[in-house]
């Protein structure tokens, strides 16, 4: 068991100051994705607990003469939609932290855009971070799988614009991830048994990277020390955010995204070539 304490404060003290620049953000995040991730691991016969402390003046609940909280977010996510991957909760953060967007595959339209415009342009005195969250097991990468492996279903998909919205987003990634595939264990990989899961996984990882990428790009005008761009996948079985291509998979990390075509290509063989990709590939191997 374990428990998570929202702690509501109205002394003051209760909000962390905020970091100083990208590399704090960043590391406040991971240290928050550590600590959440190592509390639920459930150790039988024990309870396991954490306090987060709430700043009562981010929900209005402290005196500042009937004037609302101002907002101060150190971080703008954007993230999937999905139910099973809660931002707040999974990074340790409380109210007034983070200036979330959460859209389906963390896809990046134009209303997600704006949403983030908005808080590069008029939250820069709190804002250090931009995060792009994607998740194992994301049901918009699936579907976008399926469109490349079986384009010709695509069709039935041909007149629905919501949903050609998100995948069409997505399938730069999948293709990035079938050609590191390709790259890796050549060009037969699509006869291989676990090619479907391989390549979806694949495909999240280069999502979040190239998504992050395109941030980067769409406000380098505003970037710097102070304020950064990163991207990294969120694990439903071990709750903890970072990469497969980490040699040590258990370290949470929040990862910058590459610049430059060779950087994509580069990330996304390290990726093919990890330990969890393989054994998807070749599972009686493993
Ligand atoms: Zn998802």
């Amino acid at each position: 068991m374990f428990d998570l304490i929202y702690r509501f404060d109205t002394s003051g003290n209760a909000k962390m100051p905020d970091p100083a620049d990208a590399l704090e953000a960043r590391a406040r995040l991971e240290a928050g994705n550590r600590e959440f991730a190592t509390i639920t691991l459930l150790d039988e016969g024990t309870t396991n607990s954490r306090v987060v402390r709430l700043d009562a003046s981010a929900l209005g609940l402290a005196d500042r003469n009937g004037l609302p909280p101002i907002q101060r977010p150190f971080a703008a996510v954007l993230g999937c939609a999905d139910a099973r991957v809660p931002i707040e909760l999974i990074f340790g953060q409380a109210a007034n932290d983070l200036f979330v967007v959460r859209v389906a595959g963390n896809v990046l339209g134009a209303e997600c855009l704006g949403s983030l415009d908005y808080a590069v342009s008029n939250l820069g005195g709190s804002l250090k971070l931009i995060v792009v969250l994607g998740h194992t097991s994301c049901g918009a990468v699936a579907a976008a799988v399926e469109a490349f492996i079986h384009p010709h279903r695509y069709l039935d998909f041909a007149t629905s614009h919501p949903l050609r919205a998100i995948i069409e987003r997505i399938l730069v990634a999948v293709r990035a991830a079938h050609r590191a595939l390709e790259q890796i264990y050549t060009q037969d990989v699509e006869e291989l048994p676990g090619y479907r899961n391989a390549l979806h996984e694949t495909s999240i990882a280069m999502n979040a990277a190239i998504t992050a990428a395109t941030l980067k790009n769409e406000f380098r005008e505003s970037l710097g020390p102070h304020l950064d761009v990163a991207y990294g996948v969120y694990d439903l079985q071990t709750r903890r955010v970072g990469l497969q291509a980490n040699s040590e998979p258990d370290i949470v990390r929040l990862l910058l995204p590459p610049s430059i075509a060779e950087g994509f290509d580069r990330l996304g063989k390290s990726i093919a070539q990890s330990e969890s990709i393989r054994a998807m590939l070749h599972p009686t191997r493993s």
